[in-house]
């Protein structure tokens, strides 16, 4: 197996996307904006699309520093804006993420949440998906009573390009225990995080 390094591939890739745009008629080469783009294009899509042992590692780290839970109330952080791509179009998609949990014996910083929350959207992964995990992971790693995630997502596929359907988000939301058992948690969560939706431009 060639060792071969996901900057090198990717440097790689965007000089024949530069080369197809070459063949639709644009002046790559005597255009001097497009002088430095495969390099930054490179680093970019590194930005956008984290190695999954860099995420592993860092959900690791942020979940191995818990609190000792002084309140069983609702915690919540809600409203997080972040960036990933669909794994269907590799487009980004720009989400709006809100979740909660009930404590039973541990709690997990407020602002730690928030970078658990921007660190596994930066993937090719489904929104779906997404949203099931991050419940999955403050319900089960965290050992809550219950949590709920609640995401709305504005899919560049479908905003820019096809249907061009503009206003489209994605909504999903999956909620683990006391979120699923008791439909009064799960409604008190979905008012206080649903807010007027995500206005860009
Ligand atoms: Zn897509």
């Amino acid at each position: 197996m060639p060792s071969e390094r996901p900057e090198k591939l990717l440097h790689e890739a965007f000089r024949m996307i530069l080369r197809a745009y070459q063949l639709m008629g644009y002046d790559i080469e005597g255009d001097d904006n497009f002088r430095e783009t495969v390099h930054r294009s490179a680093r970019a899509a590194m930005e956008l699309v984290r190695p999954t042992a860099d995420i592993q590692g860092e959900i690791d780290r942020l979940m191995a520093k818990t609190f000792p839970a002084r309140y069983d109330e609702m915690v919540i952080s809600k409203h997080n804006i972040c960036f990933g791509v669909c794994p269907h179009h590799l487009l980004p998609v720009i989400y709006r993420v809100s979740v909660a949990y009930l404590p039973m014996d541990n709690v997990v910083g407020i602002s730690k949440l928030s970078r658990l929350i921007r660190l596994m959207a930066r993937r090719p992964v489904l929104q779906e998906d997404y949203t099931h995990e991050l419940a999955e992971l403050l319900y089960a790693r965290l050992n809550s009573r219950g949590s709920a995630a609640y995401i709305e997502g504005l899919h560049l596929c479908m905003a820019a390009r096809g249907v061009e359907a503009h206003e489209a988000r994605l909504v999903t939301s999956a909620v683990r225990g006391i979120f699923r058992d008791q439909p009064a948690t799960r409604q008190e969560f979905l008012d206080l995080v649903t807010a007027p939706p995500l206005q860009l431009l």
